[in-house]
């Protein structure tokens, strides 16, 4: 029998991903060299299928690194001098923080325990903070921060930088780059492929920062993947070093057959099967949700309490074939996590409702 996965990540693939696989095979693309016009040109599909998909503007960048949370770690090395705000509300967002401490950056926190979320209005941003992080989905606790707060927050701080960590949500979130210095995923979530790439936007501003800390004797913005060498590839469509080229391939075609779907649709049916998750959740005795205010709930990571061990419920489902996540952390035996990815379809989630519903 095969399983359908609802994990937060690595999570269902994308049932095209079987089919990208296999051209990247028949076509050789595994042995091409990184340096060749064939994979500049493959490298390119992929930066302009996202750039569509997401609707990046030609002044930020899209680079390709090892993962996501490397993402964290090139953001503070390159465009933080001194001090830097992070808003944590979970596992993920914690370790943004913890990344600051470990480079020895001044790391401000605003911090509300799991399953709650922020709003724009409570968030003071300290002087001298200079990149604001955030995370727009915390998958540890299934809170997501509301668009149109991330976008107020640049405008009320316009001199700061806005880093987003959109991991286990992109490409649902339709983030305005005007509005946005940086923002990071890598490919084992909402894009539905193994994992192994983490994808870094981030714009001028960023990189202008960057060349201006590389000069300082006091401070290093580290040797590897360093944001004006990633750039300066970037613009022959090549990286340092050699790549993932397996998954930025794939990648580009998975962006392509979103793109082909339409963004709006694909956010629209995300909307409709969270929309089935949280009614089921709400409804049925043994659950609730864990995040309550509405705004602030997932639309990707839907996360419930359970009555019963969790574990009971993951061992039933799993009788069906259907794998859900465990909670996360303190919450692993009282909660189950349920991705809600475009790897799976309307069909497939009313199925865990029906499952879920008769456990
Ligand atoms: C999974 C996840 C990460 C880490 O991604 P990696 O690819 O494992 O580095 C970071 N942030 C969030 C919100 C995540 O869900």
């Amino acid at each position: 029998m095969q399983n359908t996965f609802f994990t937060p990540g690595p999570a269902a693939l994308f049932p095209t991903f079987e089919k990208h696989l296999k051209t990247f095979m028949d076509r050789q693309l595994g042995s091409i060299s990184h340096r060749s016009q064939q994979y500049r040109d493959l490298h390119r599909f992929t930066v302009e299928q996202l750039r569509m998909l997401l609707s990046i503007p030609d002044t930020h960048q899209v680079l390709f690194l090892g993962s996501a949370s490397e993402t964290w770690e090139r953001i503070l090395l390159n465009c933080v001098e001194h001090e830097s705000f992070h808003l944590v509300n979970g596992s993920f967002s914690k370790k943004f923080y913890d990344y600051a401490h470990a480079l020895h950056k001044f790391a401000h926190v605003y911090e509300k325990p799991m399953g709650e979320g922020f709003d724009f209005a409570e968030i003071e941003v300290p002087e001298y903070a200079e990149v604001i992080c955030i995370t727009h989905n915390e998958t540890s606790s299934g809170v997501q921060m509301p668009v149109a707060d991330i976008h107020k927050l640049k405008a009320k701080n316009p001199d700061k930088f806005v880093a987003v960590d959109m991991v286990s949500s992109a490409p649902y979130p339709a983030l305005d780059y005007s509005l946005i210095d940086t923002a990071f995923f890598s490919v084992q979530k909402a894009f539905g492929m193994p994992a192994g790439l983490g994808v870094w936007i981030v714009n001028e501003a960023c990189l202008a920062k960057a060349e201006r800390l590389r000069k300082y004797d006091s401070l290093t913005i580290g040797a590897h993947h360093d944001l004006p060498t990633l750039w300066k590839n970037a613009l022959k469509y090549e990286t340092p070093a050699t790549p993932n080229v397996m998954a930025i391939y794939i990648l580009g075609k998975i962006a392509e057959d979103f793109n082909r779907i339409g963004i709006e649709t694909i956010r629209k049916e995300t909307e409709h099967k969270a929309g089935l998750l949280y009614n089921l959740v709400k409804k049925h005795n043994n659950f609730d949700a864990f995040v309550k205010i509405p705004r602030h709930q997932s639309q990707t990571v839907v996360v419930a309490n359970t009555k019963k061990e969790s574990s009971a419920v993951i061992s039933k489902l799993k009788e069906k074939g259907l794998i859900i996540g465990s909670g996360y952390g303190e919450f692993k035996g009282s909660q189950v996590r349920l991705a809600n990815f475009p790897a799976t379809s309307v069909a497939q989630i009313e199925g865990l409702v029906k499952a879920l519903g008769e456990v």
